[in-house]
């Protein structure tokens, strides 16, 4: 395994060195889209984040087995198909259809497995029964919740603390036991005829849709959990509650590494705010490779927004003139990537990976030795390729 990386975990709040359970091997589970409408620019950044930390893992050995899920029950996306006068399921067949041409689109190649959890229903009544059974769940009036107090590590990822929590309550409703329970099942029709439950007719909850999907596939337990840092609470703190409850194997998730939102003009990039721009209307005036460059040159972590677009695509452009100066389809001598990789192991340091790659091309358009010059460029061209970038390419 190439040098050492390090990963900032949500769960203890630092960087933490990168052990999977079983190396060479590494299960990613990242949260998928709710696919009411086309996906935008805000999911672009996060989808793309998590391909290029896939493809770097990949470069440093690993075998990473990357899951994801797609919400394709939910109020929203039944609401969107009345509307467009389509069968739901239908509807959001096809909406995950636009989602996946999307990531095509934007060179996110990585998902290993992609998973629509209305395929599980029937495990997430088996798991709403199982935690019913562990005294972990009650029903109410063909609701049933999970019972947050009883769950004493209830807002370790969030680092919230009891009275923390107070203030934020879930799922307001009298038939609730307190303030944090949230819904596991609930007695809404969302497809016609679907699904029977021992709790009456109804759906599933949103978190239980995810432990439905991983500990089947993945196992009780994991190496990565990602996903946009709004996720954090409730929706993942409710995961560890339902996963941990059902299978007793904790930590269900070793590295919870979330990636910063994308905002416009200050505000979270989101359907509610009607601020969204679709990742296909934003293919049309840039490329992908424009857009992953934009976004890797402002830390996964932080927020971004797309003010440095513009001087992004001209630098971009200036490095790709070296690239193709002296970097030729040929290529030069493998030299070593230490200063690339040190940036990455870093908690995924791509803006630092970037300065990198820049110092090195001015250093080969310097370079009196045209050999000298030619291995430089080509280090480069290998380095942006293991984050997807091509640089010797026009668009
Ligand atoms: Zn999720």
């Amino acid at each position: 395994m190439k040098g050492r990386l390090a990963l900032f975990n949500t769960m203890s709040g630092r960087k933490e060195p990168f052990l999977p359970r079983d190396p060479p091997h590494v299960k990613m589970f990242v949260c998928g889209p709710t696919v009411q409408s086309q996906a935008h620019l805000g999911h672009a950044r996060t989808y793309i984040f998590y391909d290029a930390l896939a493809r770097y893992l990949g470069y440093l050995g690993y075998d990473v087995f990357y899951l994801m899920n797609i919400t394709d029950i939910d109020e929203t996306i039944t609401r969107a198909a009345r509307k467009a006068g389509e069968d739901p399921l239908g509807y959001s067949e096809r909406m995950t259809a636009s989602f996946l041409d999307d990531l095509k689109l934007l060179n996110v190649a990585t998902v290993t497995h992609f998973e629509p959890v209305s395929r599980h229903v029937g495990e997430m009544i088996a798991q709403v029964e199982s935690l019913l059974d562990r005294g972990f769940a009650y029903e109410a009036g063909g609701w049933v919740y999970y019972d947050t107090t009883k769950f004493r590590r209830w807002g370790r990822l969030s680092h919230q603390s009891k009275q923390d929590l107070t203030l934020r309550p879930l799922e307001l409703s009298p038939r609730k036991r307190s303030l944090n329970d949230f819904a596991l099942w609930r007695p809404e029709t969302l497809v016609a005829g679907r699904w029977r439950s021992p709790w009456g007719q109804g759906s599933p909850g949103w978190h239980i849709q995810d432990t439905a999907v991983t500990i089947p596939i993945l196992g009780p337990q994991y190496d990565i959990h990602g996903g946009a840092y709004d996720l954090v609470y409730p929706h993942h703190e409710a995961e560890i509650a339902q996963g941990e409850t059902l299978t007793g194997a904790r930590p269900m998730v070793r590295y919870w590494v979330h990636a910063g939102l994308l905002h416009m003009e200050g505000q979270k990039m989101s359907k509610s705010l009607g601020n969204i721009v679709a990742i296909r209307d934003a293919l049309r005036f840039c490329t992908a490779d424009e857009l992953r460059f934009c976004f890797l040159s402002i830390h996964y972590r932080k927020e971004a927004d797309l003010s440095g677009f513009v001087a992004a695509r001209r630098r971009l452009a200036a490095l790709r003139k070296v690239a193709k100066r002296f970097g030729g389809p040929d290529g030069g001598d493998e030299q070593p990537l230490a200063r690339f990789e040190r940036a990455l192991n870093d908690d995924f340091d791509s803006p630092r990976a970037l300065d990198w790659v820049e110092a090195t091309l001015k250093a080969a358009a310097k370079a009196g030795d045209q050999e000298k010059a030619k291995d430089l460029a080509w280090s480069t061209v290998r380095a942006m390729r293991i984050l997807g970038v091509d640089l010797l390419g026009s668009s």
